[in-house]
């Protein structure tokens, strides 16, 4: 395993309660694996055999990390999006084999091959922008065989390709059409069958349901809560996208990593997850493509110092975004965030959003070495650029990933 001093470089070391936690001038030395040493460039070790890097001022930040995505998906819904804009309605579109069903059928029939194959140009597109970590979730098979295919593509994503990949189970995504009318049995199935046999398979790092209108009720939520829980899996939810059916504040009071969505969250409830540590995680991706108006309670949740994450939920419905790059600038341009509140989201609190805080998400000493270097001098550029990649260089667990931009 490669030793390597970086030198000359501005560190965005995000190891503080705010901001960007900036170094100029300084080095960092990465050793089996990790962050070894750290400190001003006139104080570096003396290193031996390390391989030196001159980064000439250049910009070092955590590896970025996406922490909610639908990536492994098949098929694609550029038909339904061109329907609409040509005037159909969402009837029209759901008569004629749209929406989310569309996109279960067409997991369904996929091998895992295939699966595997589909998600490929996505996943690339992150790690081309410095991604070491993405959480993907299950939720297009919604059955047993069907989500524990996706889970396995997923795990086999994190195998072949230098990116640790934490796999999530959404089998309370959406109704699966074979039980209409039913959903209460649908969530015993999910609950008694679907999730301990993908656990037992160890396909699961934690469990997320969609509680909405569209997708299931508090109290099924809850109950699929009860059986993850009693695992001992960690739990995260889709929740407050559309309206507030309190889905956050049920989440947050059992010790959820994150809430993800929360548009319609109130902000009076902010507080309860302040209280329970648990991440708000914004999706600009899903905000722009459906034209919400709503906007998250973002007030309230620095009020309460509420760690806010940002991630793709890269999706083929709501959010066909593969580009962390993006959307820091959409959380800028439409949330306000600023851009270090924008860096943080994709790097020390997406890493909190996934438990793995301790671990990555920070350039700090102990910690593993996911380093991105950047083609810019100050973090501010990363976010308020569209359409360029200025990724020099990617360093997973102390291993190059990536080194083509190096030399200045
Ligand atoms: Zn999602």
């Amino acid at each position: 395993m490669p030793r390597t001093l970086f030198i000359n470089v501005t560190i965005a070391c995000l190891d503080s309660e705010s901001g960007y936690g900036l170094r100029e001038h300084g080095a960092l030395l990465v050793e089996a694996g990790k962050i070894a040493w750290l400190g001003a460039m006139q104080d570096q070790p003396a290193v031996g055999d390390a391989e030196v890097i001159d980064c000439a001022g250049r910009l070092l930040t955590p590896g970025l990390i996406d922490c909610h995505s639908h990536l492994v998906y098949a098929g694609d819904r550029a038909d339904e999006f061109e329907m609409r804009l040509e005037g159909a309605s969402y009837a029209e579109i759901a008569q004629r084999g749209g929406g989310i069903i569309s996109t279960v059928t067409a997991t369904r029939a996929a091998s895992e091959a295939e699966l595997f194959a589909q998600a490929l140009p996505r996943l690339n597109s992150l790690l081309a922008e410095g991604v070491t970590t993405v959480e993907i979730k299950s939720g297009y098979g919604l059955d047993s065989d069907n989500e524990i295919k996706m889970l396995r593509v997923a795990r086999q994503l994190g195998s072949e390709f230098q990116v640790r990949v934490q796999k999530t189970f959404l089998g309370a995504h959406a109704l699966p059409p074979e039980f209409a009318g039913r959903s209460d049995d649908y969530i015993e199935r999910v609950c008694a069958e679907m999730l301990p046999r993908a656990h037992a398979e160890g396909l699961v790092d934690a469990v997320d349901v969609f509680i909405e209108s569209i997708a299931f009720s508090l109290a099924q939520g809850t109950k699929v809560f009860d059986c993850a829980q009693a695992l001992g899996l960690p739990i995260k939810a889709h929740v407050e996208q559309l309206s507030d059916l309190g889905g956050a504040v049920m989440a947050a009071s059992r010790g959820a990593l994150s809430v993800d969505h929360i548009e319609y969250l109130a902000a009076a409830d902010v507080a309860s997850l302040a209280q329970h540590e648990t991440v708000a995680v914004l999706l600009p991706g899903a905000f722009y493509v459906l034209r919400e108006t709503q906007l998250p309670p973002l007030a309230a949740l620095r009020e309460h110092q509420v760690p806010m994450a940002l991630a793709s939920d890269a999706n083929p419905g709501s959010s066909p975004v593969t580009s962390l790059l993006l959307v820091m600038n959409m959380a800028c341009t439409l949330f306000r965030l600023t851009p270090a509140e924008a860096l943080r989201g994709v790097t020390i609190n997406a890493a909190r959003a996934l438990g793995l805080a301790t671990e990555i998400g920070s350039i700090e000493v102990g910690k593993q070495a996911d380093i991105v270097l950047w083609n810019v001098v100050k973090p501010s550029l990363l976010s308020y650029q569209i359409g360029i990649n200025p990724c020099a260089a990617v360093m997973q667990a102390g291993n190059w990933r990536s080194r083509t931009g190096l030399s200045a």
